[in-house]
């Protein structure tokens, strides 16, 4: 029998163990924290019963992944719920951009801009199902679907203010550039519109979906598919170096590029550990987590509907906001992504204190607090909102790092989003999961096809890795 070491067991480090466990390898993942999920934890932090997401918190890639669908997650509790409204990007004066899961419906509420968003997504939307096995994976290959992906793909290449200027309303401007914003990339560089164009996508084919119970319920649902198929999994083991792993066929690591180059000291070929030293890491992010007493008195009555909101302004704001935080400085209003998860999933709530979820954009390894920023943020758009909170939990950037060496200064994303590392990952070449040691492979959110907790990194690194072995996915 075949034997692997996963280090670390975040939605990829468990994807990773969960594929190679199902194809009967034994398989042992050694997790730093005293918990498993890495990006993917929620806690109880404010009040008993009150859930927060720790980091990941919506999930239109993960609830319509063929891959995760296939592992059997609801057999292990998974269950996905849709808030009424997916996103809704608020404007000062009262509008906002709303986004529906229905590309019919959004182009509706948008009105002079509703023709643009539909020829940008009616097709792609459709055809999500075929789109994924190519977006969600290496870029650098054969297509499987090359005229869909072409079709997809050729607007992706555009900035995002580019994109964005199909739309003449402010409203259709801002719903897109806020979406685009998730990238931490300067909006005016090219393909700044592809992480947009994806979560717009599989938005519009899946739902803006939360996991019922918290995003933990995603991990804790992998490792009961590992566990069911012999795997071990062991918390509070903190991998430095390769002469403290257990003897294994093959190694995954769940990490960020630079600890790999650490744990495998020279054993990496010079190349390999010049280029994940190199790896760039992006923007922070400072997070707030909010007890509301019945709930954010949102002006806009589609944003008190919604499961997320972006809070930046119109189009023009957020260009300079996140070009701010890329030059390393702290604009007075950052752009806040808020998350309403207990409006889809009431069971986050105690009684009418609800649970909301909010992090500003801050620049790389940021030491301020933007607790204060963030209030202003929410109370721009939901005047009275400061008087309902009962309570608060932070995280700077710093303590992100901390809690997730993955993070590099706050980095969420595990590395900036540049033209180079969002096509190649982590080093030149056409296989990005390999590390260049024979048997050793990086499956973390720095290599294609980038964050999220879809858990792709990994299906495709023990994909490698079964072939490694022999045994073809
Ligand atoms: C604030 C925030 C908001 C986010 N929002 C979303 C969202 O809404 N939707 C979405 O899809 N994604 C979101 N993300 C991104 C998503 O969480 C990450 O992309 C995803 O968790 C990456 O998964 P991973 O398995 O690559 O790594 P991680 O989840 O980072 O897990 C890595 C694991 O490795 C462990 N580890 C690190 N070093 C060692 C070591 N030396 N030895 C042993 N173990 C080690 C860590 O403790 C951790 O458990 C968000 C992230 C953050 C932080």
């Amino acid at each position: 029998m075949s034997s692997a070491v996963v280090v670390g067991s975040g939605p990829n480090g468990l994807a990773a163990a969960a594929a190679l466990s199902r194809r009967g390898v034994s398989v042992t993942v050694l997790e730093a924290s005293d918990e498993i999920g890495g990006g993917t934890r929620t806690s109880e932090g404010i009040l008993p019963g009150l859930l927060h997401d720790h980091c990941a918190a919506i999930h239109p890639m993960a609830a319509g992944s063929k891959f995760l669908r296939d592992l059997g997650l609801e057999e292990h509790g998974l269950v996905w719920r849709l808030p009424e409204v997916d996103c809704a990007h608020p404007l000062d004066g009262g509008g906002a951009g709303v986004l529906h899961r229905s590309v019919e419906e959004t182009a509706r509420g948008l009105g002079p801009d509703g023709e643009a968003w539909r020829r940008l997504f009616r097709r792609p939307a459709s055809w999500y199902d075929e789109l994924s096995d190519d977006i969600l994976g290496p870029l650098v290959r054969v297509p499987r679907h090359p005229v869909r992906l072409a079709r997809f793909g050729a607007p992706t290449l555009l900035p995002a203010t580019v994109l964005a200027r199909l739309f003449r309303t402010e409203e259709g401007r801002a719903l897109f550039a806020g979406v685009a914003a998730h990238a931490f990339h300067p909006l005016g560089r090219p393909l700044s519109s592809a992480i947009g164009m994806g979560i717009l996508t599989a938005g519009h084919a899946n739902g803006w979906a939360v996991a019922e119970g918290g995003s933990q319920a995603i991990t804790r649902a992998m490792a009961a598919v590992v566990r069911a198929n012999g795997g071990r999994i062991e918390t509070g083991v903190r991998v430095t170096s390769a002469a403290e792993l257990p003897a294994s066929d093959v190694v995954l690591y769940d990490l960020a590029p630079a600890a790999v180059a650490d744990i495998l000291g020279n054993r990496l070929p010079a190349r390999v550990a010049r280029a994940y030293r190199r790896f760039r890491h992006g923007p922070a992010a400072f997070k707030v987590d909010f007890a509301v007493e019945g709930g954010v008195p949102w002006t806009a009555e589609a944003a008190r509907r919604a499961g997320t909101l972006h809070l930046g302004g119109p189009l023009a704001e957020v260009v300079a906001n996140e070009r701010a935080v890329h030059r390393g400085r702290m604009p007075e209003r950052p752009f806040v992504l808020v998350g309403q998860q207990y409006l889809a999933d009431p069971t986050r709530s105690v009684g009418d204190v609800h649970p909301l979820y909010t992090y500003a954009h801050v620049p790389h390894g940021y030491t301020g607090d933007a607790t204060e920023a963030i209030v202003r943020q929410v109370e721009r758009f939901a005047p009275g909102f400061r008087d309902r909170v009962v309570g608060l939990q932070v995280r700077s950037a710093a303590a992100f790092a901390e809690d997730n060496p993955n993070y590099v200064g706050g980095d969420i994303l595990t590395g900036a989003k540049d033209v180079r590392q969002l096509l190649l990952g982590p080093r030149p070449g056409v296989q990005p999961y390999d590390v260049g040691v024979p048997g050793h492979f990086i499956c973390s959110a720095a290599t294609p096809p980038g964050p999220g907790a879809h858990g792709m990194c990994g299906a495709h690194a023990a994909a490698r890795a079964l072939r490694w072995l022999g045994t073809e996915a």
